[in-house]
């Protein structure tokens, strides 16, 4: 069990949402994922809900405003005392500056990933719509073509996993999130991980920098 603030730097595809998974199921810290968050709110139709996902499905970035709100508000339950995981979040350095006045951020994971790793992952996506899980074609497939294993329903691509948002996200990732990079190099907190490696043993490597 460890007690520690991470935090899961990465472009669309690195793996943060896996490796977040694995660190969640090992260690039991909480996990704040704000993709997953916001597509809770989609699923709901809340009035955030709709104004996310015609962002999300463009390949945008919401708004630093609504990410912030979110985050603060999930930072004050009481599960996140014993550290938690940020899987998507900070993703522009105004979001990493006002984290860092609300919070502290131990280590900075960068999964560091080659562009064909991250379309050949996007591509062969599925997710389900109802209970989240998520899947790959060929890397993680489900037991039943195209059926969720934990809740029956039918798997779907994501919107923005398709070719033409994926192009948008990713030219995001290099303007806006990219520089967070070097933001928690200076402060001395970013370790390097090779993302591009099978899930086991990114996750492994991922141990070993926590320690
Ligand atoms: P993800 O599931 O992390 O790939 O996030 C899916 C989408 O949700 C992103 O492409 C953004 O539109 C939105 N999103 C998630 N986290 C953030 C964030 N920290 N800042 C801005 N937009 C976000």
């Amino acid at each position: 069990m460890i007690k520690m603030n991470i935090v899961l730097l990465g472009a669309p595809g690195s793996g943060k949402g896996a490796q977040a998974e694995k660190i969640v199921a090992k260690h039991g810290i909480a996990v704040i994922g704000t993709g997953n968050m916001l597509r809770e709110e989609i699923k709901k139709n809340s009035e955030l809900g709709k104004k996310a996902k015609q962002v999300m499905d463009a390949g945008q970035l919401v708004p630093d405003g609504i990410i912030l709100g979110i985050v603060n508000e999930r930072l004050k339950q009481p599960d996140c005392k014993n550290g938690f995981i940020m899987d998507g979040v900070p993703r522009t350095i105004a979001q990493a500056e006002a984290l860092g006045k609300i919070t502290k951020i131990d280590i900075v994971l960068d999964l560091e990933v080659s562009e064909k790793v991250i379309i050949e992952r996007l591509s062969g996506r599925r997710f389900c719509p109802n209970c989240l899980a998520v899947y790959h074609v060929i890397n993680t497939p489900p037991k039943k073509n195209g059926i969720c294993d934990k809740c029956g329903s039918r798997l779907e691509q994501r919107e923005d996993d398709r070719p033409e948002a994926v192009k948008k996200r990713l030219q995001e990732y290099a303007l806006k999130t990219k520089p967070l990079k070097e933001f928690y190099k200076k402060k001395g907190i970013l370790k390097k991980i090779d993302g591009g490696q099978p899930i086991e043993k990114v996750f492994s490597d991922i141990e070993n920098a926590i320690g």
